[in-house]
C-alpha cells in the first residue's frame, strides 16, 4: 500500500486540513511574534497572508476544518505568549477576517485568481487583498481591541495603530502571496531537476541579481529617504529577465534587507522617527514590490503572445507541421551552413485524396491529414524539416544522411501509411496511401530549394503515373 493511500484512508479532508492550515499559522505567527519590535505591531506578519494563499492554491484546503485550524493556531500562538484571553480573540479573530472578506471579493467580483499571471487579474486581486481584506482587519482590530481592558491598543495610538496594521498587512500579502501562488508545480520541480545539468545559463542572465545585490548594498552605506528606490532600475531589469516565481523571492529579499537598513537609520536618528515614518515606509515598500510584479507578468504574458503569433506565422495549425515559408528560410539557411553534406528531399502525396473528400466529407479528410502528418513524423528524427506545402502535399528534408537509410526512411513512411488504419467516429477506419519522389545531393555552393523540389516532384509524378503507393528515386 502506497504511504498517499494509507493517508488517505487514516485522515478525512477535515482533519487533514485541521493539521495541515495549524502547523501553517503556528509557524507563521511566531515568526511574527519574533519580528515584533519594541512595542510595535510585528513588521512581518505573514501567517494572514499564508492563509489566504494556501485557501487560494490548494482549494481543498477550505473547509470547517482548515478554518477551525486557523483560529486555534491564532489563539494559542497568542495565549502562550502572554497576551490576554480577550485580546488574543479579537487579534485572532481581525486576523481571519482579512481572509473572509478577501475570499467574499474574488467569489462576488468573479475573479478567476488561478489566472493569476494573465490580463489584470493581478492588479485586480491586490486592489482586493489591499483595499478589502487587509482594511477590513486593520479597522476590526482598532475597533474591537480599543474597547479591550489593558490592550495594547488605546483611543490615542488608536488612528496610528489602524495605518500600522493596514500597511503592514499590505507588505505581508505583497511577499507572501505571490510566493505561494506561484510556488512551481511538483510536475515543474521534477523537470527542472532532471534538465538542470542540460540547462546551461550565460553569465550575463545573473546581471539584474547582481545589480539588485549591489543597490540594497548602497542602501547600507547612503542610508536616506532616497534608498528605497535604489533597487527599483534593477528591479524592473530582474523583472523583464526572470520568471514571476524568481521575483516574488528577490521581492522578498529585497523589502527585508531595505526596510531593515532604513529602519536602522530612523532608530539611529530619535529624532527623525515615530509612527508615521514605519506607515511611509511600508507603503514605499509596497509600492517597490508591486511594480516588478505587474511588469514581470507584463512581460511573460508578452512573450508568451509573441511566441503564440510566431508558430501561427510558421506553422499549418492543422498538420502542426511547417508552413511553405517557414520551410524555405529554414531549409535554405540549412544547406547553407552544411556545405558538402549530403542531404536528401522527399515529396509526399496523398493517394486519391480528393475521392477520398468525397465520398466521407471534408472533416474526414481534415482528420485523415492531421493522423498522416503524426505517422510520417514518428519516422523522423527530431531534426528533419517536414513541412506542408499544398493541400495534401508535403516535403521532407533531411541532411547529413547516408542515401541509403534515407531511401529505407521513404520506404518505411510508405509501408506505414499504407497499413495503418485512420479510425474515424462510430467505430469506422479508411485505409490511405501515399506516393514518394526522393531525390538525394550534396549541398551545392547555392542552394535553389525550389529546384530541388522541382527534382523530387518529377520522380513524384512518375510514382503516380506507375501507379501510386511507392517511391520513385529522381534519376
Ligand atoms: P492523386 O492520387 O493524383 O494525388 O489524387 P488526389 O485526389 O489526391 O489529388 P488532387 O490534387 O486531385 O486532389 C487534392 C484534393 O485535396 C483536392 C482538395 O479538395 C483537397 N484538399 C486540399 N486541401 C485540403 C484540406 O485542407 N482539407 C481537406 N479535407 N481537403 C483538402
Ligand atoms: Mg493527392
Ligand atoms: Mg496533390
Amino acid at each position: 500500500m502506497r504511504l498517499a493511500d494509507l493517508k488517505e484512508k487514516q485522515l478525512d479532508p477535515e482533519s487533514a486540513a485541521y493539521i495541515i492550515i495549524a502547523l501553517l499559522i503556528l509557524v507563521c505567527s511566531f515568526i511574527g511574534i519574533a519580528t515584533r519590535p519594541m512595542g510595535y505591531l510585528a513588521f512581518l506578519w505573514p501567517a494572514n497572508a499564508a492563509l489566504l494563499a494556501f485557501f487560494l492554491r490548494f482549494p481543498k484546503l477550505n473547509n470547517k476544518g482548515g478554518w477551525l485550524g486557523a483560529f486555534s493556531a491564532f489563539m494559542f500562538a497568542d495565549l502562550v505568549t502572554g497576551g490576554p484571553f480577550l485580546q488574543s480573540l479579537f487579534l485572532t479573530l481581525s486576523n481571519l477576517l482579512s481572509t473572509i472578506v478577501s475570499l467574499f471579493c474574488i467569489r462576488y467580483f468573479k475573479i478567476n485568481y488561478k489566472y493569476y499571471n494573465t490580463g489584470y487579474t493581478f492588479i485586480h486581486l491586490f486592489g482586493i487583498f489591499a483595499f478589502a481584506g487587509c482594511l477590513a482587519s486593520a479597522a476590526f482590530a482598532v475597533l474591537t481591541l480599543v474597547n479591550v481592558p489593558d490592550s495594547f491598543i488605546t483611543l490615542e495610538n488608536m488612528q496610528i495603530d489602524f495605518f500600522l496594521w493596514w500597511t503592514g498587512e499590505m507588505v505581508n500579502y505583497i511577499i507572501i502571496l505571490p510566493l505561494v501562488l506561484a510556488f512551481p508545480r511538483i510536475k515543474d520541480i521534477h523537470y527542472f531537476l532532471n534538465n538542470r545539468r542540460k540547462k546551461t545559463y550565460e553569465v550575463s542572465y545573473f546581471f539584474p541579481l547582481i545589480a539588485i545585490a549591489i543597490c540594497v548594498s548602497l542602501t547600507h552605506i547612503f542610508s536616506g529617504p532616497g534608498a528605497l528606490i535604489y533597487p527599483m532600475a534593477a528591479l524592473i531589469w530582474a523583472a523583464l529577465t526572470y520568471r514571476i516565481f524568481t521575483i516574488s523571492i528577490i521581492n522578498m529579499l529585497v523589502l527585508l534587507f531595505t526596510y531593515n537598513s532604513l529602519t536602522q537609520v530612523y532608530l539611529e536618528h530619535d529624532a527623525l522617527i515615530n509612527s508615521t515614518t514605519f506607515i511611509s515606509l511600508r507603503i514605499g515598500l509596497f509600492m517597490l514590490a508591486l511594480a516588478p510584479l505587474i511588469l514581470c507578468i507584463i512581460s511573460q504574458n508578452r512573450n508568451e503572445l509573441y511566441k503564440h503569433v510566431l508558430y501561427l506565422a510558421n506553422y499549418d495549425t492543422l498538420t502542426r507541421t511547417m508552413n511553405r515559408h517557414f520551410f524555405f528560410q529554414e531549409g535554405e539557411s540549412l544547406l547553407e551552413q552544411t556545405k558538402k553534406l549530403p542531404f536528401s528531399l522527399i515529396m509526399l502525396d496523398i493517394d486519391h485524396f480528393k475521392r477520398l473528400n468525397d465520398e466521407y466529407g471534408h472533416h474526414v479528410g481534415d482528420t485523415v491529414l492531421q493522423q498522416f502528418a503524426e505517422s510520417v513524423k514518428s519516422n523522423l528524427r527530431s531534426y528533419d524539416l517536414f513541412a506542408r506545402i499544398g493541400g495534401e502535399e508535403f516535403v521532407i528534408l533531411m541532411w547529413d544522411i547516408d542515401h541509403d537509410e534515407a531511401n529505407a526512411i521513404a520506404e518505411r513512411i510508405r509501408y506505414v501509411v499504407e497499413n495503418t488504419p485512420i479510425y474515424l467516429d462510430y467505430g469506422r477506419t479508411v485505409n490511405i496511401t501515399v506516393s514518394l519522389g526522393i531525390t538525394h545531393q550534396i549541398a551545392p555552393q547555392k542552394v535553389d530549394l525550389q529546384h530541388l523540389i522541382n527534382i523530387a516532384d518529377q520522380a513524384l509524378y512518375r510514382a503516380k503515373h506507375l501507379g501510386r503507393n511507392q517511391v520513385v528515386l529522381a534519376s
